[in-house]
């Protein structure tokens, strides 16, 4: 055998683009419930992956530990390559992770405009003291987020309820808000805890061109949750998919769908 090497060997490749999330053998034991067993997958940037699973299966439990709101029992969970295990709870937006939550988690008596508002305000520098002061640059930082807040409202389509009261609106658009809200903070990650529940045919139609200009036009980075498999479907680059608190698959969507696994663990309801 030759000992020279060819020339594609002797030229060094450059390193994989290291994935933006990186779950490593995620565990969560709530007493004898065994809530996740060992999950591991990548999200690369720029993709939008679609995290499937029957009730039960762990999803939630697993986007609580990606926001730090559990603690995993065991496993590592990596964001840009650097551990967020150790990380407080608070410092998880700074870092870029968002997140929108099941049951879209508004404050009902605030307009949407404060609802969006709210998202801003780990971005901005102002304070107690600065706010009471009235300082001018104060005044123009607010000017700054309230353009920002109406920028993403338009984004969602939200113009004619800016000033309506989150509390009365159809759950819809109150998934909408949410998701305005949660751009607010420009995550590099967003985590959608079924961002289409709810929804009837058409609205998820729209909700998915939403979620495809969130990652086109926002350059974010999109793991999302969800029952509807036709959204998951469509959207998606890769899905993972869990049953009892473990991976049983992941892929393309389509590989996904046929996978003999998935189709048993969801036997009984429509794929
Ligand atoms: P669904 O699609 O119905 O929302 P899921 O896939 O999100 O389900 P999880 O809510 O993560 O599933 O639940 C996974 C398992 O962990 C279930 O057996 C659930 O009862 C259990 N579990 C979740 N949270 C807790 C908790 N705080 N305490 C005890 N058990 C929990």
């Amino acid at each position: 055998m030759s000992a020279i090497a060819s020339p594609a060997a002797a030229t060094p490749r450059p390193p994989a683009a290291a994935p933006l999330l990186s779950v490593r053998d995620v565990t969560v034991r709530f007493g004898g419930i065994l809530a996740l067993d060992g999950i591991t997958f990548d999200v690369d940037e720029g993709d939008i992956v679609g995290l499937i699973g029957p009730n039960g299966a762990g999803k939630t439990t697993l986007f609580n530990c990606l926001s730090r709101l559990y603690v995993p029992t065991s496993g590592d969970i990596r964001f840009r390559g650097q551990s967020v295990m150790s990380l407080a709870r608070h410092r998880i937006a700074d870092l870029g992770i968002g997140r929108t939550f099941q049951n879209a988690a508004l404050f009902e008596t605030l307009t949407v405009l404060d609802n969006v508002l709210v998202g801003g305000h780990h971005v901005t520098k102002s304070d107690f003291l600065s706010n009471a002061l009235g300082l001018k640059w104060v005044a123009r930082e607010e000017e700054a987020v309230e353009a920002k807040a109406m920028d993403k409202i338009r984004f969602m389509g939200l113009e004619e309820y800016v000033d309506r009261p989150a509390g009365g609106l159809p759950f819809p658009v109150k998934k909408r808000v949410e998701l305005a809200r949660a751009l607010m903070s420009e995550p590099t990650l967003l985590l959608l805890d079924e961002p289409a529940a709810g929804l009837n045919h058409g609205e998820i139609e729209t909700l998915s061109e939403q979620i495809r200009r969130i990652r086109e036009t926002e350059k974010v980075t999109i793991l999302l949750v969800e029952h509807h498999m036709s959204l998951v479907m469509a959207i998606s680059d890769k899905v993972v998919a869990i049953d009892f608190g473990k991976k049983i698959a992941e892929g393309k969507p389509a590989e996904v769908q046929r996978d003999p696994a998935v189709i048993r663990a969801y036997l009984g309801e429509k794929l």
